[in-house]
C-alpha cells in the first residue's frame, strides 16, 4: 500500500478526473479514486510540472513519455484489479502508471529498459512512500525469471505481438493488457486466460512508444 501521498494540486486532479476521464465514460470508481490520489506532477520532469494535469502525454527524457491520463485510466480499468492481485508491468517509465496500479493491488513488479528512468521512478515512488512497487532495470519482454504467475500483466509500450514468455506468466483467470499493432499505431488489447485458452479483445486505437528488447521492434 502507499504511505503518505502528496496532497498538493488536488484541485487539478479532481478537474482532470471530471473533464478527461468521467466525461469520456470512465466510471470505475476505484480507478478514479486512485487517479485523484496519485500526484502525477511528482513523476514528470521539472520542466513539465506545470503541464502535469493536461490532457496529453509528456516527455520524460530518453525519448520516452508518460502516457496521457486518459490512457492510464483506460488501461487500469481494463485490468479490472482486485486488491489481492500481483501485477507485472513492462515499461515503468517515470513510474506514474505503477503508482496508480499500486493503489489498487497487492504488489507491482515493474521492468524498465532504460536504467536511468528506472532509478528516477524508484526515487519518485520512495519519496511518496509507495512501498509495494519494485522496479527493475532490464528487458521485461522476456518475462520474469521468478517462475511465478501473475494475476495481471500490463505492457505500456507498443508491441508487434504478445511476448510469449510474458503471456506464459499470466495466471489462470488473469488479464493482460497491451497496445498491439504497428510501430506507429496500436489497439489496446485485453487478453484473458481461461485454463489453456486465451480470449483476445481489441479495444480503442492508441499510439505508444515502441517496445524494445527481444520481442520489441
Ligand atoms: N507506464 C509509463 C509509460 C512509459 S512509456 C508511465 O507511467 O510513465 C514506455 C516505457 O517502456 C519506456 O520508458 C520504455 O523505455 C519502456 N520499455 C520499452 N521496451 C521495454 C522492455 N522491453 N522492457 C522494459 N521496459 C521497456
Amino acid at each position: 500500500m502507499s504511505g503518505q501521498l502528496d496532497e498538493t494540486r488536488r484541485g487539478e486532479r479532481l478537474r482532470m478526473v471530471e473533464e478527461q476521464l468521467l466525461a469520456r465514460g470512465i466510471t470505475h470508481e476505484k480507478v478514479l479514486r486512485a487517479m485523484r490520489d496519485v500526484p502525477r506532477h511528482a513523476f514528470v520532469p521539472d520542466a513539465y510540472r506545470s503541464a502535469a494535469y493536461e490532457d496529453r502525454p509528456l516527455p520524460i527524457g530518453h525519448g520516452q513519455t508518460i502516457s496521457q491520463p486518459y490512457m492510464v485510466a483506460t488501461m487500469t480499468a481494463a485490468l479490472d484489479l482486485d486488491q489481492t492481485n500481483r501485477v507485472f508491468e513492462i515499461g515503468t517509465g517515470c513510474g506514474y502508471q505503477a503508482a496508480v496500479l499500486a493503489q489498487l493491488s497487492e504488489e507491482v513488479i515493474s521492468f524498465e529498459w532504460v536504467s536511468d528512468l528506472a532509478a528516477t521512478a524508484r526515487e519518485a515512488l520512495r519519496v511518496l512512500g509507495i512501498d509495494n512497487v519494485r522496479v527493475y532495470a532490464g528487458d521485461g519482454s522476456c518475462g520474469l525469471k521468478d517462475g511465478k504467475l501473475y494475476d495481471r500483466i500490463i505492457v505500456t509500450a507498443g508491441a508487434p505481438q504478445v511476448p510469449p514468455e510474458v503471456r506464459a506468466q499470466l495466471a489462470d483467470r488473469g488479464r493482460l493488457v497491451i497496445p498491439l499493432g504497428s510501430r506507429h499505431h496500436q489497439e489496446i488489447t485485453v487478453l484473458r486466460r481461461i485454463g489453456h485458452d486465451y480470449e483476445e479483445e481489441r479495444r480503442e486505437g492508441c499510439v505508444f512508444v515502441p517496445l524494445q528488447g527481444r520481442y520489441g521492434w
